[in-house]
């Protein structure tokens, strides 16, 4: 609070009313908030550069926000920088006139491409000043660089940094930047690059972003009122306004616009759940047995619903005569005589190209009054002949991109569990009980396409026993359980909820469920294997830190067939040297022979859990003398594409499974509230 009534006056002076926001601001911003590590201090930061967006130039709030959280646009329209070291060398080479070699040699010992572009830029002569970069100017040179596709389109992507480049710090070019100072200071060429990369390495969380928004949007109606500034409880509100229509709508584009026209506070009236902007699927909590379910859910009614192994989809449908208005629903990509539809991943990611087949069949199950509709759903590869779901290693065997329904050969059937939205009505808000007749009355199943997940309401002991063994049987991975009545049995979208359980078929031995690594490492393999990697170094993710903590080698569970693709794919992302956020043991002989970029996230299971001095996860919760947690005797299950690396098992979650192994070895059960 002290923080924030703080006066803007001390912010980025050079910037007038009406005028587009200076990119030089912005970068002033992230250098304060790179020179702290205090979450209130970094969350007034953005609040109080926020306050003054919206005091000058409120046009440009969406760009800036977006920059802030390191996006070009919403998760749906599949827009990703994330641009690769070796590009980004060749344009800071170019566009600064050092050859490549001093770049490399740079790189190897800083570390951050991003600083060595500071310095490399602050070295050059220059012999006109180039127009200032603004944050408009700035986003829409990324885009056009994101979007560049085809034929050459290496060279022109770096013709787009270049164009950045050439144009960054023009204020300060020429003058040294001294990078052990300041972190190397507000540099432009530095954030630029390190977007580029997609990683600001600010410490700057997208929920921090947010709340910040938030609050400068209250200060900012207050003093637009004549009021000087709103109490805690208004600034509260706000949070928890913007906060709710959000994880409805997580599209700062559909939103932005709104909350400038109506007032943070009237956003729920103007915003709401809509088909065409997916929403983060609600997750589940694991349970390591029946009895821990039956706990935690003392007294209540729930449901136990079968858990299908396959791949989460979210389906929107709107039909041609439905109340809702088509054009303002963009990514409805597929098209047939009753509507429009679309098929995004568990990360938003449009799924439309992966199965035309689905949204092709899509009119056949819909009832005719149903007009539009948000489903929570997974698809499942079938067996045409059996008549029965098939593993997941089967649906992994489709094409990803550009099917064509008349070569689809793995079929899949959509199991229905959960719908969020029914013609022109949001159902978060209703319980489970409800939306689950919603869903019963507005679909008919069809064999082999779709069908609404299996379940028992039940709160008997030997019941939830055999309808575990029944899923199972039926080629399951077990039970979701979930909550059926009241407020607690609401859709909480994006949030990994005490009110679904999961309970797995391998949950009822060892340390509880899987975990999903991010492969950093790789060590050449012995024998038949020696012209593939053999072993992998895999880590967890620290979200407060951003980094990479490392937490075992693997070399079991892989087929011949797969550690030859593997070892395709990572060498493609191949780097010279672990990368400054990889937390792991400096020893000789534990470094891997080559290091990745962080890209691909594989699920593991696991024995037990350890301490070692070798491995760091979670080292600063539980190890102490520098030891992290480590995995015994890993063993891997499968890739998860559909997991990004940040998205990977946080060094939290593994800390809480290795206490809770702990406190189960001494006999104390596990604890009633972990919170994965
Ligand atoms: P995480 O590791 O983040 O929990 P995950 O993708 O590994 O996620 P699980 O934890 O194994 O998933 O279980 C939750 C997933 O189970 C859901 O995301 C969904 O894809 C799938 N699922 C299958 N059947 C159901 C069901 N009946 N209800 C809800 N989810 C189901």
């Amino acid at each position: 609070q002290s923080t924030l009534k703080s006066t803007t006056k001390d912010l980025y002076l050079d910037w007038k009313a009406g005028e587009p926001v200076p990119y030089a601001a912005l970068c002033t911003t992230f250098s304060k908030i790179e020179m702290t590590s205090k979450r209130l201090e970094i969350s007034a930061h953005c609040s109080l550069f926020l306050r003054q967006v919206l005091r000058l130039t409120p046009a440009d709030l969406l760009p800036t926000i977006l920059l802030m959280i390191n996006k070009l646009a919403a998760d749906y329209s599949g827009i990703e920088l994330g641009i690769g070291e070796s590009l980004i060398m060749k344009a800071v080479s170019e566009s600064t006139g050092r050859s490549l070699k001093h770049i490399k040699d740079d790189q190897n010992e800083i570390g951050d491409l991003g600083l060595v572009a500071a310095q490399s830029r602050s070295k050059q002569p220059t012999m006109f000043k180039p127009k200032p970069l603004t944050v408009q100017g700035v986003h829409k040179g990324l885009l056009a660089i994101a979007k560049v596709e085809g034929q050459g389109g290496q060279g022109r992507k770096v013709d787009g940094i270049k164009k950045l480049l050439s144009a960054a710090d023009a204020h300060s070019a020429g003058k040294a930047v001294d990078i052990t100072k300041d972190k190397g200071g507000p540099s432009e060429a530095k954030f630029i690059v390190r977007t580029l990369e997609g990683k600001l390495r600010l410490g700057l969380a997208e929920k921090t972003v947010l709340v910040a928004l938030a609050q400068a949007m209250m200060f900012h109606e207050m003093s637009q009122k004549g009021n000087k500034i709103p109490s805690t409880a208004d600034l509260a509100k706000a949070e928890s306004t913007l906060k709710s229509v959000y994880s409805e709508l997580p599209s700062y584009e559909v939103i932005i616009p709104k909350m400038l026209e109506h007032g943070i506070l009237n956003l729920p009236d103007n915003c709401r759940l809509q088909p065409g902007v997916p929403l983060k699927p609600m997750l589940a909590k694991p349970t390591k047995s029946i009895t821990e379910v039956l706990d935690r859910f003392e007294g209540k009614d729930f449901t136990c619903e079968y858990k299908y192994d396959g791949e989460r989809a979210q389906i929107h449908f709107v039909a041609h005569d439905a109340d809702e208005d088509l054009a303002t629903i963009a990514p409805l990509a597929g098209k047939s005589d009753r509507g429009v539809s679309n098929i995004f991943s568990r990360n938003s990611e449009d799924l439309s190209k992966k199965y035309p087949d689905i949204l092709a069949k899509l009119p056949t199950w819909v009832k005719e009054g149903t007009k539009s509709f948000v489903l929570d759903c997974e698809t499942v590869a079938w067996d045409m002949e059996e008549k029965k779901v098939l593993p997941f290693q089967q649906l992994m065997t489709r094409k990803r991109k550009d099917v064509k329904v008349e070569d689809v050969k793995v079929k899949v059937c959509v199991f229905a569990f959960d719908i969020l939205y029914l013609n022109g009505e949001a159902l978060v808000n209703k319980s489970f009980r409800e939306r689950r007749e919603h869903l019963n009355s507005a679909f008919v199943p069809v064999e082999g396409e779709f069908a609404f997940a299996k379940y028992g309401n039940t709160n008997e002991l030997e019941e939830i026993q055999i309808l575990l063994e029944d899923s199972v049987k039926s080629g399951c991975e077990g039970l979701m359980v979930k909550m059926l009545d009241g407020s607690e049995s609401f859709y909480e979208p994006s949030k990994r909820s005490q009110n679904w359980l999961k309970v797995k078929k391998d949950y009822l031995s060892g340390v509880g469920d899987s975990l999903d690594l991010v492969v950093l490492g790789a060590y050449f393999g012995k024998g038949k294997r020696t012209s593939w990697y053999g072993a992998f170094l895999l880590a967890c993710y620290n979200p407060k830190t951003q980094n990479y903590e490392t937490v075992c080698n693997i070399g079991t569970g892989f087929s011949e067939a797969i550690l030859e693709s593997f070892h395709k794919q990572l060498s493609d992302i191949q780097i010279d040297r672990p990368k400054p956020f990889y937390t792991h043991s400096s020893g000789n002989k534990d470094q891997p022979d080559v290091w990745f970029e962080p890209k691909y996230v594989w699920e593991v299971k696991t024995a037990d859990l350890t301490l070692s001095p070798r491995y760091k996860a979670a080292a600063d919760d539980v190890g102490g003398g520098g030891k992290g947690i480590s995995l015994r005797f890993p063993r891997f299950i499968k890739e998860r594409d559909d997991k990004k690396p940040d998205q990977a098992s946080t060094s939290r979650m593994i800390a809480e499974m290795y206490q809770r192994q702990e406190s189960v070895s001494k006999n104390k059960g596990p604890s009633a509230d972990d919170d994965f």
